[in-house]
């Protein structure tokens, strides 16, 4: 095919065989988020460039390499989003929804954008399932957040393969503070460290933390503690997250060198690591962040959010053989029909049957064909039963009912009498 054809390297086609897995997972997040009393927003997915240079900082590997970003008809530079939480914070600052204080609990779920490698776990679009929460600044909220991914993970069968690493970057004074400290120590080691944490040091010290080097690393290990640098304010909320999960019974390990890509985060920082999944191991990360909507024009407004990689989820629940068994069939019953007066006769009583059992999932054969042939699309569509209208059932307001899988003779049954006999043996969803 040639190359204009193809789709663009590291964005997927959801194939259908795919999309049921999807949708399970999609919609067991979204259920769990309505009964924590969380509402969906949806934001547009291109945004002014500006945006994100303000919100997730000049100097981030996002903005620096990652973004997609081109000009607008008139001249306007704009972006594909390469995440949620700026758009969020935006569509709240714009409409005015967080005002006087008002709380949101917000969730969202779609496509972003990062001009990546593509490898196993990391694409070009991928999706996220996010949310926000503004105007509460306690720990309690923070634990919600993560009481409610955790249920998630159990809910999906996950919470033996993910593991909960913590850490707090205290509030702005407390992190300025450590931030010195950190570039002092760095300093004297400077021709000892990579190239990138070199540039690092001048630009977003913190994220040398984060650095994949291990002679970097081995250098760090006798670097200053973020823990010793927070103020009373921080360690309490720190200590109030932590006192919650332990009711909940939440296993957690600090990761004193978690401190996250983006430079808006405070306080908490919290992220869910696989080993499954390669070198792509995180599924889920957040963490608090009061200061980024003054940051984007706003008042003051404590925030905290997370957002969590709907891909690699997916893929560890397929590498961990977690995927229900159930999605496997799509439909219940296929009805075979012989004949244009048998086929007028099926589409009128499926729709009469439909009526009755709105979650039956009954496929009627299309395109027509003998026998022989229906009968084979009955079986591969995965069908439980395949019923059957030709002009003997027709004269006598029949239809043959077969069961496709296992045992069972074929039986006949009323037309009025389908949609009850159709409910005791189909499991409705
Ligand atoms: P990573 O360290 O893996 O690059 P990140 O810190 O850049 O992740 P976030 O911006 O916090 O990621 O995004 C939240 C989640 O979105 C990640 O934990 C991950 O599950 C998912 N994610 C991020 N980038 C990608 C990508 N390029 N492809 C697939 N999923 C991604
Ligand atoms: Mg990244």
């Amino acid at each position: 095919m040639s190359k204009s054809l193809q789709a663009i390297r590291g964005m997927n086609d959801i194939l259908p065989e795919q999309t049921p897995l999807w949708r399970y997972f999609e919609g067991t997040v979204a259920r769990l988020l309505d009964n924590y009393g969380y509402r969906q927003i949806r934001m547009p997915i291109v945004e002014f460039t500006e945006l994100f240079k303000r919100s997730i900082g000049e100097v981030t590997d996002i903005v620096e390499k990652e973004m997609y970003t081109f000009d607008d008809r008139n001249g306007d530079s704009l972006t594909l989003r390469p995440e949620g939480t700026a758009a969020c914070v935006r569509a709240v600052l714009e409409h005015g929804i967080t005002g006087g204080g008002q709380v949101q609990k917000l969730w969202y779920v779609g496509p972003m954008f990062r001009h990546e490698r593509p490898q196993k776990g990391r694409y070009r679009q991928f999706h996220q399932i996010g949310l926000e929460v503004f105007n509460l600044e306690g720990p309690d909220i923070d634990a919600e957040l993560i009481v409610m991914t955790w249920r998630l993970w159990g809910e999906l069968g996950l919470r033996d393969a993910v593991k909960l690493e913590l850490n707090s970057l205290g509030t702005s004074e407390s992190r300025g503070r450590y931030r010195e400290a950190l570039v002092e120590f760095l300093s004297g080691h400077v021709d000892k460290l990579d190239e990138d944490s070199q540039r690092r040091l001048k630009t977003n010290p913190l994220r040398v933390l984060d650095t994949k080097n291990p002679e970097t690393q081995a250098i760090l290990v006798d670097a200053p503690k973020m823990a010793d640098y927070l103020d009373d304010e921080s360690r309490a909320h720190f200590e109030g997250l932590k006192a919650r999960l332990d009711a909940v019974g939440i296993p957690y390990v600090i990761n004193p060198k978690l401190v996250r890509g983006l430079d808006y985060y405070s306080k908490t920082v919290f992220e869910w690591v696989t080993d499954k999944l390669g070198a792509q191991g995180t599924v889920c990360a957040g963490g608090r962040y009061d200061g980024l909507v003054e940051q984007m024009g706003g008042k003051p407004t404590p925030g905290v959010g997370f957002a969590m990689g709907i891909e690699r989820l997916v893929l560890m629940l397929e590498a961990l053989d977690k995927v229900p068994e159930e999605l496997a069939r799509q439909i219940d019953v296929y009805l075979c029909a012989f004949g244009e007066a048998a086929e007028l006769a099926a589409l009128a009583l499926s729709e009469r049957v439909r009526d009755q059992l709105p979650n039956l999932r009954l496929q009627i054969n299309a395109g027509g064909g003998s026998f022989k042939s229906q009968f084979k699309k009955a079986d591969k569509s995965g069908a439980l039963y395949a019923l059957i209208l030709g002009d003997d059932e027709l004269a006598q307001q029949v239809v043959g009912f077969k069961p496709l899988r296992g045992q069972g003779e074929q039986q006949s049954i009323a037309w009025d009498a389908l949609a009850a006999h159709l409910a005791t043996c189909v499991v409705q969803g």
